[in-house]
């Protein structure tokens, strides 16, 4: 630590990202897709665009608003986008609790809500889930302060039905209620209809994990137009090109692709589905995941364990050294070829530590 630091950083505990892997590795720990993105995004990163790197990006992202604005049914005044959906969560959780406002979510959740909390000074109460990890939506009913929740859930998998999400919106109508649906893509029935109906919700949405694109940095948020307003007036005080001239390229041109994405998406559900059978006939439990990811542990063997010996085969997946999670392992769902690699090592390993 520096001199220089400010008293109100010096006691942060960063987010810590899962690791990028520079060797060649079977890489299922950071829910990306195994997936290239689609076809159109490669097209429109012409030379023309690249020539013209030289300007600034649309501050407005015009084109990129309209495109999700499209893709959604909504207008582009109720869409707001960020560098990745952590942006978006950051200006929200800053904006919306700011120093001495009241956050919830769920106990076990994503990593980065008790830190954007305690970056912006929000007091965060952090819930409880069931012991089968479902969420209680008891919990948020009338809760009297704002609310975030990944839906569904990381690294649970586990989703909350489109009437439950409603019953906590309308039950907090003072409170900011964000719905994360980071991996909505891959469970169904997103939330995003009930914007129009409610004005303190907040979608956040990500190209990261279904549209193949974490290495963009897009995600966006969905909301009434007051809301986005506000975001807006936070994004052009700290950071008005929060998003590049490629980025917005290539995201427009994704969110169009449906058939694309459709297809990708399924397919990855299918991998997932199979995986997750595969790992419960070598004795794994397996939460029903809604996202692409698998939420699995074993009586057999330590999850710590095997997350050591997969790792010595090079292949990674995600261990969390906490409480009530610990003898649990996240891993992303990758390619048919990949996760045959990955089942075939798992059945190695559980057969040599028997
Ligand atoms: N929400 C959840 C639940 C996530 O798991 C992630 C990915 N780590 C994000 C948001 C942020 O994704 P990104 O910034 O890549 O859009």
């Amino acid at each position: 630590m520096s001199r220089f630091l400010s008293d109100n950083y010096k006691s942060l505990v960063p987010y810590v990202p899962g690791e990028q892997a520079n060797v060649k590795v079977i890489k299922l720990n950071t829910n990306e897709s195994p997936f290239a993105p689609s076809p159109k995004v490669k097209e429109v990163l012409s030379e023309q665009v690249i020539d013209n790197l030289n300007r600034y990006s649309d501050p407005e992202l015009k084109e990129l608003t309209a495109a999700i604005a499209n893709r959604f049914g909504v207008t582009p005044d109720m869409v707001f986008c960020g560098n990745g959906s952590d942006d978006v969560l950051a200006f929200a959780i800053m904006g919306f609790c700011g120093k001495g406002g009241k956050l919830c979510c769920p106990e076990i959740s994503y990593g980065f809500y008790p830190v954007y909390a305690d970056i912006f000074g929000v007091e965060l109460e952090q819930i409880p889930l069931k012991d089968d990890f479902s969420i209680d939506i008891n919990d948020y009913i009338n809760k009297g302060k704002n609310i975030v929740i990944a839906n569904p859930n990381a690294p649970t998998g586990l989703a909350l039905s489109y009437d439950d999400v409603e019953k906590i919106v309308s039950s907090n109508p003072d409170n900011l209620v964000i719905m994360d649906e980071a991996y909505m893509a891959f469970c169904g029935k997103s939330c995003m209809e009930l914007v129009k109906k409610y004005s303190n919700l907040l979608v956040t949405r990500t190209f990261s994990k279904s549209h193949s694109l974490a290495g963009l940095r897009v995600g966006f948020g969905i909301a009434q137009k007051e809301i986005i307003e506000d975001l807006n007036k936070l994004k052009f005080s700290f950071n008005p090109y929060n998003l590049n001239t490629l980025s917005i390229k290539a995201a427009a041109a994704a969110i169009a692709d449906n058939e694309y994405y459709d297809a990708k998406i399924a397919e990855i559900v299918e991998i997932r589905d199979k995986t997750q059978k595969q790992l419960e006939a070598l004795g794994f439990r397996c939460t029903d995941s809604k996202a692409n990811f698998i939420f699995a542990s074993s009586d057999k063997i330590p999850a710590a364990k095997l997350y050591e010996e997969l790792r010595k085969r090079n292949i990674l997946i995600r261990y969390f050294k906490k409480a009530k999670i610990d003898n649990y392992l996240r891993i992303t769902v990758g390619s048919a070829e990949e996760m045959q690699v990955f089942t075939d090592a798992v059945a190695q390993i559980m057969e040599e530590n028997k």
